[in-house]
């Protein structure tokens, strides 16, 4: 068993770039954990497809692979503007119209959504993904607003506008999301994201509606709004009520100024450790890799920070979605893993992690204890919700972790937690020590040079005993 297993999880966004069986086969081979489906684009029918590729391609390669349905939220967009090209300058005034239907050239421009029920006078607009900034000056209509522009630039049809200091009041879930969820629920997602969220609240409301409709995908909860991050006890709600988070650092960048993203990062992956949730780092990791064959050094070394500081997932956007490399960026992407991890430790928490179960806790934290003096070579977990895999994930060892559960949803979703390889066996009292005899005969897993046997830390308990996981055993498979 080689030690130079990935730990920290790749997560790749599905486009146009990596539509058809051949792209995402090579994907699934090359090394990506989980796919992000961007609900912001594309047909269900399309959906399906990738769905039933990416399944048949992670059987075959005989690992489990998460699936993530991201939904669009309240992100707003300017509607279609004449040649798709408006000049504007500063002191300029816009009028947004929810009803206007047609942009004739002029300063009334067609918007997607009602900015008059939401925005006040005084509270910023960013158009064309913040490249122009305005700022409210009077609510004219039900449906209309008047912006004064504060700097030269143009805009285009299309085009995302952020809202930095507008509370949504809770209704960021929008009549698309809401059919994009029903289709979801009946679909194959281990998880569902969700863009532009607030606060905690926001999150229990998605949980409502998922659970309403049987769903038992996890929840990421996408960090990207000022008001989410406004303050530390704010950040600390939020990952408090969900599954998992991912740091948007793209609109996060434009709501709250590009500065501010790598210490909400550092705050953010720590917070998820200490309550054992999931954290995914997205956006522009590889992000010159869209074009060229090769990152930047730059971009190697954000990566190599994400796995530093302990996140669970790395994720790309655009370089899978629409680059002209997707495969030698996942390639690339992973070797840089592989060589951080195993040139130096993550960084140690100065918080004890705290997640939802005290026993669970505390025997993740012998496990990892025990596995790390006596050099194992792989920790073995029998898991039923997961809870336990997550747990031992938290404490981010530096073994590799086979998770065998009877429950294919918990596969996939422990398919991006750190360090976890998860299997499905039907539950018996072995059918974890099994899974892993099995996966050395098949030679997935390998005896290290020099030695006769695997040393295994078994974590497993027995179902019917209050509390589930009690026991830790050293075995030589
Ligand atoms: C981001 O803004 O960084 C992000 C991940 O969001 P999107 O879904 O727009 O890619």
């Amino acid at each position: 068993m080689s030690k130079l297993f990935k730990r920290t999880k790749i997560l790749a966004t599905v486009g146009p770039s990596v539509f058809g069986e051949e792209k995402l086969k090579e994907l699934v081979y090359a090394g990506v954990n989980g796919f992000r489906l961007n609900f912001s684009h594309g047909s269900y029918d399309e959906r399906d497809e990738q769905i039933r590729i990416i399944r048949k391609y992670a059987a075959e390669r005989g690992k489990s692979v998460a699936i993530l349905q991201d939904l669009q939220g309240p992100k707003i967009r300017l509607g279609d503007i004449k040649d798709n090209h408006l000049d504007l300058k500063k002191g300029d005034e816009i009028i947004l119209d929810y009803a206007l239907k047609e942009h004739d050239g002029g300063m009334t421009l067609p918007v997607q959504y009602n900015l008059a029920e939401k925005v006040k006078v005084g509270e910023p607009i960013f158009l064309f993904d913040g490249k122009i900034r305005t700022v409210v000056k009077e609510i004219v209509s039900k449906t209309a607003i008047k912006a004064e522009v504060e700097n030269d630039g143009y805009i285009m049809s299309r085009k995302g506008i952020n809202l930095p200091d507008t509370d949504m009041g809770g209704d960021i879930i929008t009549e698309k999301d809401l059919a994009d969820i029903e289709f979801g629920a009946s679909r194959d997602f281990d998880y569902v994201a969700m863009s532009f969220i607030q606060s905690a609240e926001d999150i229990d409301k998605l949980r409502q509606i998922l659970v309403s409709h049987g769903s038992t995908a996890q929840i990421i909860a996408k960090i990207e709004t000022k008001k989410a991050i406004e303050s530390d006890e704010k950040m600390e709600e939020i990952v408090k009520a969900t599954d998992g988070i991912m740091i948007a650092r793209g609109d996060m960048a434009i709501e709250a100024g590009a500065e501010v993203v790598p210490i909400v990062q550092r705050k953010l992956i720590a917070l998820c450790r200490q309550y054992s949730k999931l954290v995914i780092v997205a956006t522009q990791m590889m992000a010159s890799m869209v074009t060229e064959p090769e990152p930047t050094r730059a971009e190697v070394s954000d990566v190599a920070t994400a796995v530093l500081l302990g996140a669970d997932v790395v994720m790309l956007s655009d370089e899978t979605a629409n680059g002209k490399y997707p495969v030698e960026t996942v390639k690339e992407m992973k070797k840089v893993i592989l060589y951080t991890q195993e040139h130096s430790k993550i960084l140690p928490l100065d918080k004890e992690t705290t997640g939802n179960y005290k026993n669970y806790d505390a025997i993740s934290r012998a496990v990892v204890k025990l596995a790390e003096q006596i050099d194992a070579d792989l920790i073995v977990a029998a898991t039923k919700s997961g809870a336990t895999a997550e747990a031992i994930a938290s404490q981010r060892p530096n073994i590799p972790m086979l998770s065998v559960t009877s429950n294919p949803r918990v596969a996939g979703q422990l398919a991006l937690a750190y360090a976890n390889s998860a299997i499905v066996r039907p539950y018996d009292v072995d059918y974890a020590i099994n899974a892993a005899l099995d996966l050395k005969g098949t030679g997935y897993l390998k005896v290290p040079e020099g030695k006769d046997s695997l040393t295994v830390v078994l974590v497993s308990g027995l179902r019917d005993e209050e509390g589930g996981t009690n026991q830790i055993q050293i075995r030589k498979i």
